[in-house]
């Protein structure tokens, strides 16, 4: 069986207060607050133009909040951007492989970006490697791969650095709904094993179901903040995709 992580599950790994992110008159996020604590898979649902991709712009730092704080293991993001970025793994929802690159040579670049010496970086090429059952890819183009195991690369690349957070942005998009599961299946564990904090957006009610907590969001405001079970109990719906709709009165698959 699998080593499970046995550390601190107690003091949050990410923390957001109040962020706040306009374009013009639209509040993208509108004061969005919450804490993610090690192990847990949290699913952040919303249709499209909820505020997702804004979100996880300002998370990894592509740009800062109009207002609030975002903290990484302690990091203020916008004081201290270099350590709180070192906390983060992201897996962004377009492609971001080198296709002419081996699946070896993107690991090796990233390491390098990340000043990961080149023993070390090559231990945890392998060992993430076979934890993904990718190891006899390795030395393989990444444009020879398929879809379901570009994106085990690129979770493999976001993992080098032992982030404490990783952030998923809508990351099954285009692949087939048996790569998808897999995908999801394989995060589940991980998180566990490494005591990661998994951050997932999605839009898909069915990504949803087996997350620990559920945080429903629209038109940039946090309209729960739940494990499933309880948005099914506090609804009274029989799915997921009709609490969303009780709450929103718009499914999730629709635009806003
Ligand atoms: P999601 O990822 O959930 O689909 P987004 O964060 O992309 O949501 O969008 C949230 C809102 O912000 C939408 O109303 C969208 O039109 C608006 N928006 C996002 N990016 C920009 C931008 N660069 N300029 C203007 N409006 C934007």
């Amino acid at each position: 069986m699998t080593a499970q992580y046995s550390g601190d599950k107690k003091t949050p790994v990410l923390r957001l207060e109040n962020i706040v992110r306009a374009y013009g008159p639209v509040r993208a996020v509108d004061g969005v607050s919450f804490d993610a604590y090690p192990g847990q898979f949290i699913a952040l649902l919303g249709p499209n133009g909820a505020g997702k991709s804004t979100l996880f712009q300002l998370l990894s730092g592509l740009f800062t909040p109009d207002s609030g704080l975002i903290d990484v293991m302690g990091h203020d993001m916008r004081r201290d951007p270099v350590p709180a970025l070192a906390g983060l793994g992201i897996v962004f929802q377009q492609s971001t492989l080198d296709l002419e690159l081996t699946v070896r040579g993107n690991l090796l670049f990233h390491s390098g970006l990340h000043g990961i010496p080149g023993a070390i970086a090559r231990q945890r090429i392998a060992r993430e490697l076979d934890r993904l059952g990718l190891s006899d890819a390795a030395d393989n183009k990444a444009s020879a791969l398929s879809g379901g195991n570009r994106r085990r690369v690129e979770l493999a690349r976001a993992l080098l650095h032992e982030p404490r957070v990783l952030l998923m942005d809508e990351a099954t998009v285009g692949l087939d709904i048996q790569s998808r599961a897999d995908l999801r299946k394989l995060i589940l564990s991980l998180r566990r094993e490494r005591g990661v904090a998994v951050l997932w957006a999605t839009h898909l009610t069915e990504e949803v179901v087996d997350a620990d907590r559920v945080i429903v969001l629209h038109k940039g405001k946090i309209l729960r903040d739940t494990t499933p079970a309880e948005l099914l109990a506090s609804t009274g719906k029989a799915s997921i995709e009709d609490a969303f709709l009780g709450l929103t009165g718009s499914p999730p698959k629709a635009a806003a």
